[in-house]
């Protein structure tokens, strides 16, 4: 009986574990809410990268004179992005006392290491379109130059600046955030993948199967809660983006 007993939760484990093994773990604006750590700092990068991530995400924003920075908001205390020169923002420190990172300082700390890869979230412009294909290319140019092209996947809430990423990058992954294209519209125009919000792939649940079955990148933002964890590891989603990578990390057994 008792070795009954050991054989069923030991296949248990092991399903659980073949189960959710696949299932990576995104940290959102890096490792933060139980580090301490500034969202989007390069000490959250670092946090992520410690505790064994398989990503780190970030938001990219471009300053007036073109200079490439990490920040979510379009604004860092107070102070528009767009339209604020480098030399102004540079000067800023972020809440732990480093300096407001720019691109080029996230992608050298990212590029030290090899296990967790850099979830690159390009921002639209708020003054035109062109700006936010002008930024896009500045970002792909720096990504190439620092050679960090096999490390990075390119993430947008922009349809159009996940389409140029496929023209001038044909090797990257692009996956999209709006939640407003089916996973054949997707497929369709060359994205590899979705980065959806929880509750679109609550409202369309057949989608990360379909998805999967194309062969598309599925991906889910922001999922904190244990519950839709476990819901979105049950389906076999291939990545979760979490604030609670700790969590998550511990249900795939990593
Ligand atoms: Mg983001």
């Amino acid at each position: 009986m008792k070795k009954l007993f050991t054989l069923v939760i030991f296949s248990q484990l092991t399903l659980s574990t073949v189960t959710f093994a696949q299932t990576k773990v995104v940290a959102h604006r890096g490792a933060w809410k139980n580090t301490g750590a500034p969202e989007n700092s390069i000490a959250s990068l670092k946090a992520a990268i410690k505790m064994g991530c398989d990503g780190s995400e970030f938001d990219v924003h471009m300053s007036a004179d073109s200079v490439l920075f990490i920040n979510h908001d379009a604004h860092i205390q107070e102070l528009p992005i767009e339209t604020t020169s480098s030399i102004i923002l540079s000067a800023l420190k972020l809440k732990n006392g480093e300096a407001f990172p720019t691109l080029k300082e996230y992608l050298k700390e990212g590029t030290k290491q090899k296990k967790t890869r850099l979830v690159l979230e390009i921002k639209p412009s708020a003054i035109s379109k062109e700006r936010g294909i002008a930024l896009t290319r500045k970002v792909v140019d720096m990504v190439n130059s620092m050679k960090a092209a096999s490390r990075v996947d390119y993430i947008s809430f922009d349809y159009d600046i996940c389409k140029e990423i496929t023209k001038i990058a044909p090797k990257a992954t692009v996956q999209y955030l709006n939640g407003d294209k089916t996973p054949d519209e997707l497929l369709t125009d060359g994205i590899h993948g979705f980065d959806y919000n929880l509750k679109i792939l609550d409202k369309n649940p057949s989608w990360i199967k379909e998805a999967k079955s194309k062969k598309l990148i599925t991906n889910a933002w922001t999922v904190n809660d244990e519950k839709s964890m476990d819901w979105l590891l049950t389906e076999g989603i291939g990545l979760i983006t979490t604030n609670e990578p700790e969590l998550l990390l511990m249900k795939v057994h990593r």
